[in-house]
């Protein structure tokens, strides 16, 4: 596109190749648009709740990824449709900042594009619809803080902690172990939180995982994992107050660059070069040994001649060790990363209770475990599982679990689940709609019935009938007024949500809210999509 003036100084538009391009205009837009907008939302509709369905996808190499989690499932999919893509975005913003509840907002926008779509029907100017839905979303985002409730919770009583981490776990493949696996990630955030600052930094709890073994061996550990073992098989496996030195230098004799050229024609010259370099790396040992380290770990590796002498001066040492991990390692030990080794101090050492290998299965496969940090501020969740699929999507449910129990302790709001909350929220939009006298009000109502979307899915995911199940609960909510009616997806016998343990975090539910209607704002504002046309 280009812009040009005429001879009278007026603007207008030029099209480049304007026969190669699509163009769609208006009403023609917004129904295209909102179409594809619904298309992704019911590809996750199904995925919703405790009794969703999981999605398996294969990337184009063939690796396959089974996952519920709504922001994957967007993700790996390959879409090309532009307003496909804001769904997925949509579904990337949730995560980013709440982590769980990305599938139910996309399903929430995916409902609200279709109310939009029989509103315009009706010849109501997007604009108009735009405005009714941001007033409708405010009634909502405030009925939320109403209908919350606060929970105390501290170091010795976690109880609410972990029901909330449940119930988002219950939706995941990994439900078995979900009161184990809940326990661990309160557990783990409670380890890293600043209880007073009210924050919790994410990046010390490390989520590692090992094929092998069962999920019931998912484990917290106070300390580090790495996948590495002693350079050398004869090291001591276990090591208790442990001194480190982490070197990201190299760690070895020098090697004679290609850039230098070394003659040696004699016997006596090469005898000479090889007692220099072995007391060369002597030194080295030596100086370690002087500052009192009794392990090195080492960003670059060092060869068996090296390696061997290392074992000799009974220094144990472990190679190859990947930049995260010796950051991680640094802080969780207090101690610092020295980057020339010249500058290896006391001080700088870190602190460990015990480091020990741990070997797995049959295979030689082991791993180094260090325990005790003088900071014990960093965690390791260590997922045990079947195949590699399953400790990929672990991973994915124990980050959502972290993030509920992180959100829960910057703010102990908590709203029920199973629906229960779309549904008071849509009484509550629906009896303010009548206060608004403008055309605005058709949209609010649009928005009510957008929110009952997500019970309906929940029902209907559960082979519960979604109409009858839904309309039974919402005259139940408005007889007994009680907000924590919600559908009963695990046939427990109760649809009190309460009863049944089902919270989620405040801030979630708010953010789902504003987030599908921002969305869905955006998409009702375009009516002209200038595209370049397939061939
Ligand atoms: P999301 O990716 O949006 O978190 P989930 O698949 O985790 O999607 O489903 C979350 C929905 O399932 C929420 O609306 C939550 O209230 C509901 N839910 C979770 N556990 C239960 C349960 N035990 N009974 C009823 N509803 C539940
Ligand atoms: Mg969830």
């Amino acid at each position: 596109m280009a812009l040009a003036f005429d001879e009278f100084g007026r603007p207008f538009i030029i099209l480049k190749e304007q026969e190669q391009k699509t163009r769609l205009r208006g009403l023609d837009a917004q129904k295209t648009n909102i179409a594809a907008g619904k298309a992704v939302a019911r590809i996750l509709r199904t995925s919703l709740g405790p009794k969703g369905m999981d999605k398996m996808l294969q990337s184009p190499d063939g690796e396959v990824t089974i996952t519920n989690d709504g922001a994957t499932i967007l993700e790996q999919m390959d879409v090309d449709n532009q307003i496909a893509k804001l769904m997925v975005e949509l579904s990337r913003s949730q995560d980013y900042e709440i982590g769980d509840g990305t599938t139910g907002v996309v399903v929430m926008a995916g409902a609200l594009l279709e109310q939009a779509e029989k509103l315009l029907d009706r010849g109501i100017h997007p604009i108009r619809i735009a405005e009714g839905y941001e007033l409708a979303s405010r009634i909502a985002f405030e009925h939320l803080e109403r209908i919350a409730q606060k929970f105390e919770f501290g170091l010795s009583n976690t109880e609410s902690l972990v029901q909330t981490c449940m119930t988002t776990l219950s939706s995941k493949i990994v439900n078995r172990c979900k009161r184990d696996l809940a326990e661990i990630a309160v557990k783990a955030v409670l380890a890293v939180a600043d209880l007073e600052r009210r924050d919790v930094n994410l990046d010390l709890i490390k989520v590692e995982g090992k094929v092998g073994g069962k999920l019931e061996d998912t484990e917290l550990i106070y300390g580090i994992t790495l996948d590495k073992d002693m350079s050398h098989p004869q090291m001591p496996k276990r090591i208790e107050d442990a001194k480190i030195a982490i070197l990201t230098c190299p760690f070895e004799p020098p090697k004679p660059k290609t850039k230098h050229k070394v003659d040696i024609d004699t016997v006596e010259k090469f005898q000479t070069l090889r007692v220099q370099e072995q007391k060369y790396f002597d030194d080295m040992v030596q100086k370690c040994k002087d500052v009192g380290a009794t392990l090195v770990i080492c960003q670059w590796g060092f060869d068996d001649e090296a390696n061997h002498l290392l074992m000799h001066r009974n220094l144990p040492a472990v190679r190859w060790v990947g930049g995260v991990e010796l950051e991680l390692i640094a802080i969780a030990t207090g101690g610092r990363i020295v980057p020339r080794f010249q500058e290896l101090t006391p001080e700088k050492l870190g602190k460990a209770g015990l480091v020990r290998e741990k070997s797995f299965g049959t295979t030689k496969d082991r791993m180094l475990y260090i325990e005790h940090c003088a900071n014990s501020r960093a965690v390791t969740v260590f997922i045990r599982g079947g195949n590699k699929m399953m400790i990929e999507e672990t991973k994915r449910s124990i980050h959502d679990a972290l993030c509920v129990a992180r959100n829960l302790i910057r703010n102990n709001s908590i709203v029920y689940g199973g629906g229960s909350a779309e549904i008071s929220c849509s009484i509550a939009v629906e009896a303010a709609a009548d206060r608004y006298p403008g055309v605005e009000q058709y949209a609010i109502r649009g928005f009510a019935d957008a929110l009952d979307a997500i019970p309906m899915a929940l029902a209907e995911n559960s082979g519960l009938q979604p109409i009858e199940t839904l309309s039974a609960v919402k005259s139940q909510q408005i007889k007994e007024n009680n907000p924590f009616c919600g559908i009963d997806c695990n046939d427990v016998g109760t649809n009190d949500m309460c009863e049944q343990n089902v919270f989620e975090a405040l801030i979630g539910k708010q953010q789902q809210i504003l987030l599908a209607t921002q969305v869905v704002k955006m998409i009702l504002k375009i009516d002209d999509v200038i595209s370049p046309s397939d061939f």
